[in-house]
């Protein structure tokens, strides 16, 4: 190619991504390895979108994502130190069956087997705990993440990549299709 066709060549840039950056994406996420039990995934009609460096995602997805850009494929590993943190066996806890009387009456239905609660602390933190079952007078909840102590591999691929608004830089999120509108 000589210097004149060169000049005529249209330097395409490639967003990458980078903080600063909307990124578009599917992922599956198994328990383990790539044969471990599916826990969550995307759907065509629901990828997941984020504003990347935002804080929104666990720092090490996004470390292992940083500088692809739209078609590449993904597949790696977080050890459960490193996502959601180790199962804590002092976050099983039982808890007086009193808390859950309303007017007097038991809260029946709210002490479902693996359903999710917010309870409130002595200091006024709202904390998630999962229902794990009953005692005679008391209520077995978990307040560990559902997914602490599980190690998690991630597939998938990253749909596309834009730089963000202005707006969604300064609101710390992004605005249209898959994010806040408003
Ligand atoms: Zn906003």
């Amino acid at each position: 190619m000589n210097r004149f066709c060169l000049a005529l060549t249209k330097f395409l840039t490639v967003q990458t991504i980078q903080k600063g950056v909307v990124v578009t994406l599917s992922y599956t996420l198994r328990e383990n390895d790539a044969q471990g039990v599916i826990i969550q995934e995307t759907t065509q009609e629901n990828p997941l979108v984020f504003l990347f460096g935002a804080g929104q995602l666990l720092p090490e997805f996004e470390h292992n994502i940083a500088g692809k850009s739209q078609g590449d494929e993904y597949a790696f590993g977080i050890l459960a130190e490193n996502a959601y943190g180790l199962y804590d066996p002092e976050g099983l806890v039982d808890l007086p069956i009193e808390i859950f009387m309303e007017d007097g009456r038991l809260a029946e239905d709210l002490l479902v087997p693996g359903r999710t609660l917010r309870l409130q602390d002595d200091a006024g933190h709202v904390h998630s705990a999962i229902v794990k079952g009953r005692g005679l007078d008391t209520v077995q909840v978990d307040f560990n993440h559902p997914l602490a102590g599980k190690n998690l591999y991630f597939t998938g691929q990253i749909l596309s990549v834009r730089q963000a608004t202005p707006d969604e830089l300064a609101h710390g999120h992004v605005h249209g299709p898959g994010g806040v509108h408003h």
